[in-house]
């Protein structure tokens, strides 16, 4: 009997409507299910586009307040935290309408409700007009990640927030702590701080964003630190007690208290796969997360998942949306290309911002490469002393044998912008030779990447 579907997508994250679009370019026959009443999953909705709306508004500030220094004289600026949202909102809304439009363009039914697997090749989609069963050839899962939450922390969306509240919030809180130094919390604790809050930041490990090389950590808490953030490293949070203006945190081995009139808990992201009915298939979880080979395939036939809820890091939205290709271009019979975990570029919109990819200088060296790094100042560049931005360096790793570019790490203004080169270098295994040969437009930010390659091999020309 014929089936009702190619594919059926659950979830509508960037991992679930960029597969549903792909699927339908192919011109298999594609449904995408989505719980929430809009398309666009955490990352339209709860995550990467409303905090980079508001992540504007404080750079926005932040320029403002610097204008002086370039002769143009303005009065102090005054947030109003309400048309800030409004302004996310409209941001949201629009991308959100975006997809709808693609979907006609590209023939992908949206479906409004909870799917479940119940059996192979059927999803069950319960809406508000009650339950029915579909038939499918294959099903992709892309349920994605919640926050995660702590014990002693838990969140009441008034004085314990997640990053799901702190989005929502229509005030500017005096001062606020944020628990977690990975991408979430830096970029809330740098958001906030342009707007007016006195910003604690606590981490367990012994830096800031653990995942980027050491010596990125070291110069975003260095310039966090010169905007008066308070940074604690290395500490443990063993207590939350709620008072009248807040709460009240306490660490391991240590009387000191930290109080503030909110705590943001950004501690990481957990799988979803609740009422998913991945045990009408055989499938298991491994603490939360599906398991798949290169191309996106569970164990059980015709079931795979992308994103967030797989194994697999970086938990990313590009890497959600690449996977997605790959999996609906497999599907179809289309060629295709599993997605290199190792060439999935990190991003983090703090200021000073960050982008990477690749291995760091120590797993370079962990792993054995004959090791040469380069390392250009933003302050040796042109462009960045007219805007003003002389914070931060690009670094380049390569391996001396072959001059492989093996990582690149940029911290400083328009980072997530400039790592788009070194993304193309690694995809093609380029040479540092190919990028300092590349002739790069004067005056341009890009210019630190020619200069980083050409200095691994001790011959930065302006530096
Ligand atoms: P999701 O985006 O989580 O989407 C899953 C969808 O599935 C949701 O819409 C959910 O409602 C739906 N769903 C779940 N279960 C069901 C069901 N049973 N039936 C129907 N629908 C269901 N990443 C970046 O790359 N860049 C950034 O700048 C960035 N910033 C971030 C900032 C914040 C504050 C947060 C929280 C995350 C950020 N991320 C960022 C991470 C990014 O949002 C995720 O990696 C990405 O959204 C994962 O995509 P996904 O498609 O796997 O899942």
């Amino acid at each position: 009997m014929a089936q009702d579907y190619d594919v059926i997508v659950i979830g509508s994250g960037p991992g679930g409507y960029v597969a549903g679009i792909r699927a339908g370019q192919l011109g298999l026959k594609v449904a995408v299910v989505e719980r929430d009443p809009f398309y666009g999953g955490t990352c339209l909705h709860r995550g990467c586009i409303p905090t980079k709306a508001l992540l504007h508004t404080a750079t926005v500030l932040d320029e403002i307040r610097e204008a002086g220094g370039i002769g143009i004289e303005v009065a102090e600026p005054r947030l109003d935290m309400e048309k800030a949202q409004k302004n996310k909102q409209k941001v949201v809304d629009s991308n959100a309408r975006g997809i709808v439009g693609l979907f006609k363009k590209y023939k992908v039914e949206g479906i409004t409700g909870s799917g479940k697997i119940v059996g192979p090749g059927k999803v069950e989609v319960t809406g508000e007009g009650g339950a029915k069963t579909l038939t499918t050839q294959n099903v992709l899962v892309a349920t994605g990640s919640v926050p995660r939450e702590i014990p002693i922390a838990p969140s009441d969306g008034e004085r314990i927030l997640t990053s799901d509240h702190i989005l929502q919030l229509g005030r500017v809180p005096a001062s606020l702590a944020v628990l977690g130094g990975g991408a979430v919390g830096t970029e809330f604790a740098s958001m906030f701080t342009a707007f007016g809050s006195k910003v604690t930041l606590v981490e367990m490990l012994d830096r800031l964003l653990p995942a980027e090389d050491e010596e990125v950590s070291k110069e975003v808490q260095k310039a966090f630190r010169k905007r008066g953030i308070e940074v604690r490293t290395g500490t443990k949070l063993t207590g939350v007690e709620t008072t009248d203006g807040g709460v009240r945190l306490s660490f391991e081995g240590t009387d000191d208290k930290v109080e503030a009139e909110a705590l943001l808990v950004a501690v990481g992201r957990a799988p979803y796969t609740e009422g998913l009915g991945l045990e009408s298939v055989g499938l298991e979880t491994q603490r939360g997360y599906l398991e798949v080979d290169a191309l996106g395939r569970t164990k059980a036939d015709g079931v795979w998942a992308i994103g967030d809820v797989i194994t697999r890091g970086p938990w990313l939205a590009h890497k959600a949306s690449a996977e997605g290709i790959v999996a609906v271009e497999q599907m179809a019979g289309h060629p295709t290309r599993p997605v290199d975990p190792k060439r999935v570029p990190s991003v983090v919109f703090t200021e000073p911002e960050v982008g990477s990819i690749g291995l760091t200088e120590a797993a370079a060296r962990e792993a054995g490469y004959d090791v040469a790094v380069g390392k250009f100042p933003f302050a040796a560049i042109g462009k960045a002393k007219i805007e003003g931005k002389s914070a931060g360096f690009f670094k380049i790793v390569r391996d001396k044998k072959y001059d492989e570019v093996l990582g690149v790490h940029i911290v400083g203004a328009h980072a997530t912008d400039l790592i788009a080169e070194a993304c193309a270098a690694l995809q093609v295994e380029a040479t540092t030779e190919d990028l300092f040969r590349a002739v790069h437009a004067h005056p341009t930010l890009a210019e630190g990447m020619a200069e980083a390659a050409h200095a691994s091999h001790g011959a930065a020309i302006h530096f």
